[in-house]
């Protein structure tokens, strides 16, 4: 068993660089998800929490922004530093309030780590370019310059990794960020406040607003802030985009998803076994990478729901803090019967239920948010089961007769997240990245989430904007680009010029 996370007084805002316990009387319960019960309490901010942070993160920007990257950069090491002495505690946090297994979370903030790292670069990322000679005594530079005061607006799945994708990048790039996590599990995010002033940020520059709609859309109404960061739900993602875009924001905004893995009947039948138990029933299916819908070609579906309904069934499914847990409890009672309620639904449309995990109960924790593994086989694309996302421990089969057919049913799915396809064929592999709508694709791995530099977004449904999160790609969002056209006047004047000027 883990050190648990046991806490217990309110968990308060975090303005000007101290804890801000918030103007209004408005809080929220946050629950202990493996045992039912309430743990501690969320401050919801009000509009003028919000203008608090906003304030003082603008009073805070521009010495923060003249600074030169690499001094910069030391920050975010010294931050990197800190959080790896402080993963486990970290890990704990996360599954006290969300309820994944804490293997899962230690996981969790490794990857959130990993784009700390990236932002400790900067130096090098923000390096411009340069010509020489564009014309005759003409030289011509492009630099990238913060946008100010930035925003992200985060998730209940990934406490830490998910706030990482942002801050740490639009922190390196000389911006200030105000973070509104999730109301379901605030406490990550206070503490790597804590850990950013300790790092040696300067007060103002990273403030945390916790909170619910009102704080969202105080921000997307808030001149001051220049840009928007988003991850969650397809629907809040789609608003958060046309507001804020609305309001002359920059917005990133990425939505929910319906994964698919394609199992064709050459793969390694045991390894496409394991990729699909742990993709759809790791952190219970609330994950936007999980595998949510088996894609199963030709004879291979015969052969392998009786190995996954045999998984199904054995799933160690415990408080997530035992370490040998594989899945833990569903982050709120609501959220387990609203995966349970769509259970029945898959029922009454006709699919076949092969293991059903309603009703789980773990011994000793009967008031725990818990829900067993699901499978369905026969699932058809006129269902509800396979259109709508979950966000649960529920795997849909869909067989299918050919590769042809595989790619077809992925494609014609609104999201477009992640997606995998196990084979043992080279051709097929390559035609099915090559061809296949989906912005992030696995090749014999199961959740292919990008590495720091390489950048995470999806398609379709799954994001609105232009740009992926971090990576490269994080660091165009965070800034704007300048172009800088230089002539040094060697004297003679060569007089007005009335034609659109060229190289010459
Ligand atoms: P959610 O959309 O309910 O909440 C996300 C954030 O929006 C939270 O901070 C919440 O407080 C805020 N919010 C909720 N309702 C709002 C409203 N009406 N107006 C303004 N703000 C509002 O999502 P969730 O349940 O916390 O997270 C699960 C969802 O996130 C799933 O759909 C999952 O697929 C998605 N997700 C996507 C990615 C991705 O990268 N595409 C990553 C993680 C999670």
């Amino acid at each position: 068993m883990a050190t648990p996370y046991t806490a217990t007084e309110d968990i308060g805002h975090w303005i000007a660089g101290a804890p801000h316990a918030g103007s209004g009387p408005r809080r929220q319960a946050v629950f202990n998800p493996a045992t039912g019960t309430v743990a501690r309490h969320v401050r919801l901010a009000s509009v003028e929490d919000v203008n608090a942070a906003v304030a003082a993160a603008q009073a805070a920007q521009p010495a923060w922004g003249e600074m030169p990257p690499l001094r910069r950069a030391r920050v975010m090491n010294a931050f990197l530093s800190l959080l790896n002495q402080h993963k486990d505690t970290l890990a704990a946090m996360i599954t006290a309030e969300h309820g994944k297994v804490f293997t899962d979370a230690q996981g969790e903030v490794s990857r959130g780590i990993d784009i700390v790292e990236f932002a400790c670069g900067i130096p090098q990322l923000l390096k411009g370019d340069y010509t020489d000679q564009v014309s005759t005594g003409i030289d011509n530079w492009t630099l990238r310059q913060p946008l100010g005061v930035v925003a992200g607006i985060t998730p209940f799945n990934f406490p830490c990794m998910v706030p990482c994708w942002m801050f740490p990048v639009a922190l390196a790039c000389g911006n200030a960020f105000i973070l509104k996590p999730s109301e379901r599990d605030p406490s990550p995010s206070l503490f790597m406040a804590q850990l950013l002033k300790e790092a040696g940020l300067p007060d103002g520059v990273f403030g945390v607003v916790q909170g619910d709609k009102v704080a969202v859309d105080a921000l997307l109404n808030h001149p001051d802030v220049k840009a928007l960061s988003f991850v969650g739900s397809t629907p809040i993602a789609q608003y958060i985009y046309e507001t804020g875009a609305s309001h002359g924001k920059r917005v990133q905004a990425l939505g929910g998803a319906k994964n698919h893995m394609v199992v064709m009947p050459d793969a390694d039948l045991e390894g496409a076994v394991d990729a699909l138990v742990g993709s759809a029933y790791g952190s219970a299916g609330e994950r936007c990478m999980a595998i949510s819908v088996a894609v199963l070609v030709g004879d291979v579906a015969d052969r392998i729901i009786p190995k996954l309904a045999e998984r199904a069934k054995t799933l160690k499914i415990k408080n997530g803090m035992e370490l040998d847990a594989e899945m833990g409890p569903i982050v709120t009672k609501e959220a387990r019967d609203r995966i349970e309620k769509f259970i029945g639904i898959g029922v009454e449309e006709g699919a076949k239920l092969v293991v059903d995990g309603r009703g789980h109960r773990v011994p000793g924790l009967d008031d725990g948010f818990f829900t067993g593994g699901t499978l369905f086989d026969h699932v058809t694309p006129a269902m509800r089961i396979y259109n709508e996302e979950i966000f649960g421990p529920v795997l849909a089969c869909v067989r299918v007769p050919d590769f042809a057919a595989a790619l077809k049913l992925v494609n014609d799915h609104e999201f477009g997240n992640g997606v995998a396809c196990f084979t043992s064929d080279g051709g097929i592999a390559r035609e099915f990245a090559r061809r296949v709508q989906v912005g992030m694709v696995g090749i014999n791995v199961p959740i292919p989430v990008p590495m720091a530099w390489h950048g995470f977004g999806g398609w379709k449904k799954s994001l609105f904007g232009d740009m992926h999160a971090y990576g490269e790609e994080g660091v165009r969002f965070y800034t704007k680009q300048k172009s800088v056209m230089q002539r040094w006047p060697d004297g003679a004047s060569k007089g007005a010029e009335f034609t659109m000027p060229v190289s010459k």
